[in-house]
């Protein structure tokens, strides 16, 4: 765009060169590929650049500056009239630079110096002492305090020479310039369709890296209504965590019967990374992908909904509970039946009766809507919510299953069939650092709401149960250690508390070592 408008900088050129020459290596390597049929069309739009890469390369030096015109941009050899006024400029260039010693010999004045400044140009400056050997051809042009300045005729003459060459230069170096952009734009057609086949080859080979390298599968695609998902991962949780301690999960979804899943579980546990992993699979399959899976089969979908995280936008209004009901208001508006819907706590954002209500409504609506009725995963903290499985033929209950013994909540990060009835969110709010008294205090106001001594109590089962010793420890499949680590402020630790905390870190990663 910039060379069809001779906006274009040096550099641009010796770009559109180096991609060029590119060209007919990537050529080379897509013809390797047997499966000709995929890559044939590709190789094609590749084309053949050689005459503009010529041009180019011999056109444009590739060290030159940033801006045409100063006499580096244009090679040498591209153009002869160019060349002999560079080479007449280089004369009294030479001139310039040997007239100092030449004039020190000429006059025996050791310190006398060639200068030049924007004001005066070129000229001779002597100092006081020396004044008196000046030679007669010498013209005073400026006194200093230390000495005088001037200049000779024939030094004059250089000068002029040197300065209409530079103007010659700028004007032809511009001219040639702007010739070779409209001789690479004449072409800019080929140019772009090489630059569309270059970013296809980029895409479809970066994709095939990350298939090979992150172990991922070929999915089957077709027009069926039935999503399946074999040991699916989530592609980025999956790289933040140590090696192999991802745990994989399987997934059914069917417009005819495993149509809404309502994932219940504790805080941690892994639902939003499971609602996720499906929709990024979908999508990973439908652009052409491989997926983070052993095996999986993706009938199509037209569109992928996701309402997922927490977001505000106080700049215009909108509080997060209305940015989250306006999304949610904008799924059931265009979702079709070919959806994908993935919901992240839909109602949190309100009380907790209000929230419940929505959600329990969002779910029945996508469940029973007859231009609905579309795959759906709904992670949600209302445990009422699994009782849905009991009225919605379509609605499957699906948990993420905890093992607590003796106070210790292992996350095993397995998507289990079934409803989950605790949230574990003290514990988890424990974890990450709130001060004993408020964990404390919290089981306390838990405990009176479930016995109902405390008004608003009584309309939710039973949550969690205080841990044994008042104190839980929570495990995920990553050792607890690593859990611990990522919950640390580090830098509003003390160095004091900073190597106590390594201390205590390093003796339990030794007891689990041992145990
Ligand atoms: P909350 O209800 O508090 O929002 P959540 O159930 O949605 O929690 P996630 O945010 O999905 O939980 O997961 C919490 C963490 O658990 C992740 O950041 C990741 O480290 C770990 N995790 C999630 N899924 C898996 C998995 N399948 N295998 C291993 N670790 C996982």
């Amino acid at each position: 765009g910039r060379i069809r408008g001779y906006g274009a900088a040096p550099r641009d050129m010796i770009g559109i060169a180096r991609s060029l020459e590119a060209a007919p290596r990537i050529r080379a390597i897509l013809q390797e590929d047997e499966d000709r049929g995929q890559v044939e069309s590709l190789a094609r739009g590749l084309g053949d650049h050689s005459e503009v890469v010529t041009l180019i390369r011999t056109a444009i030096d590739e060290n030159s500056s940033a801006s045409v015109g100063d006499g580096t941009v244009i090679s040498p050899g591209f153009s002869s009239e160019l060349d002999s006024v560079r080479s007449a400029a280089r004369g009294a260039q030479n001139y310039m630079a040997s007239l100092e010693r030449q004039e020190r010999e000429r006059t025996g004045i050791k310190s006398l110096k060639v200068g030049y400044n924007k004001v005066f140009g070129y000229y001779i400056e002597v100092s006081k002492p020396n004044l008196q050997r000046v030679p007669d051809d010498y013209v005073r042009r400026q006194t200093l305090v230390g000495g005088e300045r001037f200049i000779t005729s024939e030094m004059k003459e250089y000068e002029s020479q040197i300065l209409s060459a530079q103007d010659q230069i700028a004007e032809m170096e511009s001219a040639l310039f702007r010739q070779v952009c409209r001789q690479v734009a004449d072409v800019a057609v080929p140019i772009l369709s090489a630059a569309d086949s270059m970013a296809h080859v980029d895409v479809l080979a970066s994709l095939g890296e990350v298939a090979l390298s992150q172990g991922y599968a070929r999915p089957s695609l077709d027009d069926g209504e039935v999503l399946e998902i074999r040991k699916g991962r989530h592609p980025v949780v999956e790289n933040a965590l140590p090696p192999g301690s991802f745990v994989p999960n399987d997934t059914r979804l069917s417009n005819g019967d495993d149509q809404l899943i309502i994932l219940t579980g504790p805080n941690m546990a892994g639902k939003s990374t499971y609602i996720r992993q499906v929709a990024i699979i979908a999508l990973m399959a439908q652009v052409g992908s491989f997926v983070p899976a052993e095996a999986a089969t993706i009938g199509l979908v037209d569109r992928i909904f996701t309402r997922v995280g927490l977001q505000d936008d106080v700049a215009v209004g909108q509080s997060t509970f209305m940015v989250e009901m306006l999304e949610t208001a904008s799924i059931l508006n265009h979702a079709t039946s070919r959806s994908l819907i993935v919901l992240d706590e839909i109602g949190r954002g309100t009380s907790t009766y209000d929230g419940l209500s929505i959600a329990r409504a969002v779910a029945e609506h996508v469940h029973n809507h007859p231009i609905l009725g579309c795959k759906t995963l709904f992670a949600t903290h209302y445990h009422e919510l699994t009782h849905l499985a009991n009225t919605l033929p379509r609605a499957r209950n699906f948990t993420v299953s905890v093992s607590e013994d003796r106070g210790v909540v292992v996350f095993l990060h397995r998507i289990v069939p079934g409803g989950a009835d605790r949230s574990y969110g003290i514990h988890v709010a424990q974890l990450a650092g709130l001060p004993g008294s408020v964990i404390n205090r919290a089981w306390e106001v838990l405990q009176e709401l479930e016995n109902g001594t405390t008004p608003g109590s009584g309309h939710r089962q039973r949550r969690s149960k205080a841990p044994p010793q008042g104190q839980l420890r929570l495990i995920g499949s990553a050792p607890d250690v690593f859990q611990e680590l990522l919950s640390l402020d580090v830098s509003a630790m003390t160095p004091l508390q900073a190597i106590n905390k390594l201390y205590e870190l390093q003796a339990s990663a030794r007891d689990s070592a041992d145990s």
